[in-house]
């Protein structure tokens, strides 16, 4: 019999009850160190004050009243975001997977504007994940995500990762949008060199095609700078958010330039919650705490602290792990292992990381996380992979 909770996902066996900054509370009274930030999400950690007081002061004064009226809060975090970043405008969503739409439809309706209504085809590239939508399994394009979903949507064009060339010779007067995640998250953490990133904004520029990228998973400070673009020096047309934006209440966004965004007139898009008070009251405190470039000093340090240990940890255990990979606190350790044997190990040890693609664990702690937390995971790590080797 199916279960009442359809099935779609592989659970571990743990229910949390509790979480306060990197510590989670199993039903059975275990603490658990989180190194996974429910997939990067919790960025300040669990139950964070400041979160907490945001989230309970708008809950009881308003709750929702839709995009008919003006919402304050809306608008004070589309101030900050435009404020703090390449963008002239923000358009809120609930999910990462809503920004994927909008971006594409962005895209699309930019050239359709411009008078140049051929240009339809998105670029987008082996091991990418934007989303579980229409729109984005399609920019995915794996057997995995689109198996038994056809027909996909068309215009998406599939390109090897990080290889200018293919890309150069891929790009046609059909192209409307290259779309990347700056570092791939769920394909493995997989960080795009800078210069390709360089090189990327080098043909849109060219070709007069846009460049859209998906930092859902790299951005909100979890690389180190705000956003994860702004290493390579470069700035994108389109940028979707999500995930850490809300710190754990459902939020997401798409940043535009003004001309990207130019045919995106009244009536053209919407949503019934995106954007509603609750959504935005937390995500300006989060912004408020993230956007500090003290606080992204923090982050840089920590994670150059974590890098570290866990070269050693990778010294320590060549027969368990093959490398270190990624970009602040967003680091994947690829695994000679099977990884999901490597997470449960984990589990053992009352440590919570992420499986990804390409047999990489994810490591994907609160930004906020203290160096004896560091420590703390990475002998956790060692413990469990400890028990993958027969002594
Ligand atoms: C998680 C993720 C998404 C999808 O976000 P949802 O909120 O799950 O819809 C899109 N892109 C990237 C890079 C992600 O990591």
């Amino acid at each position: 019999m199916i279960p009442s909770v359809l099935p779609t996902y592989n659970r571990a066996p743990l229910s949390f009850v509790k979480g306060e900054g990197c510590w989670l509370t199993e039903a059975d009274g275990r603490r658990f160190l989180d190194l996974g930030a429910g997939i990067a999400v919790n960025a300040l950690g669990h139950a964070h004050p400041a979160l907490v007081a945001a989230l309970t002061d708008q809950a009881n004064r308003l709750w929702h009243v839709s995009n008919l009226y003006e919402i304050a809060q809306q608008q004070a975090l589309a101030d900050r975001l435009v404020a703090a970043t390449f963008a002239d405008t923000v358009f809120f969503t609930n999910s990462g997977t809503e920004a994927c739409e909008l971006a594409v439809k962005m895209a699309r309706r930019h050239f359709f504007d411009a008078g140049r209504p051929g240009r339809t085809d998105i670029i987008a590239f082996d091991g990418a994940f934007h989303g579980r939508s229409s729109a984005a399994i399609a920019a995915a394009g794996s057997e995995k995500m689109t198996r038994g979903f056809a027909p996909l949507l068309p215009g998406f064009v599939h390109l090897p990762w990080a290889d200018h060339d293919a890309l150069a010779a891929a790009i046609t007067d059909t192209t409307a949008a290259i779309l990347v995640e700056p570092v791939q998250g769920e394909g493995g953490i997989r960080p795009l060199p800078d210069q390709c990133l360089k090189g990327m904004r080098d043909l849109c520029d060219e070709h007069g095609v846009l460049l859209i990228l998906d930092e859902v998973q790299c951005g909100m400070g979890r690389t180190g700078r705000l956003f994860a673009h702004e290493w390579a020096g470069i700035e994108p047309d389109i940028m979707m958010v999500a995930k850490g934006i809300g710190g754990g209440f459902p939020l997401g966004a798409v940043l535009a330039t003004e001309a990207a965004a130019a045919g995106m007139t009244a009536g053209t898009h919407g949503s019934t919650y995106g954007g509603n008070p609750l959504g935005c009251a937390v995500g300006c405190a989060v912004m408020d705490i993230l956007a500090d470039p003290q606080f992204l000093a923090g982050v840089n340090r920590r994670a150059g602290s974590l890098r570290q240990k866990l070269e050693g940890l990778v010294a320590a255990h060549p027969d368990v792990f093959e490398e270190v990979r990624g970009l602040g606190l967003m680091l994947g350790l690829k695994c000679r292992v099977p990884n999901a044997e490597l997470v449960a190990a984990g589990h053992a040890e009352q440590l919570i990381t992420v499986p990804a693609a390409d047999n990489v664990i994810r490591l994907l702690p609160p930004l906020v996380i203290t160096e004896d937390e560091i420590a703390e995971g990475v002998a956790r790590l060692d413990r469990a992979a400890a028990r993958m080797t027969p002594s």
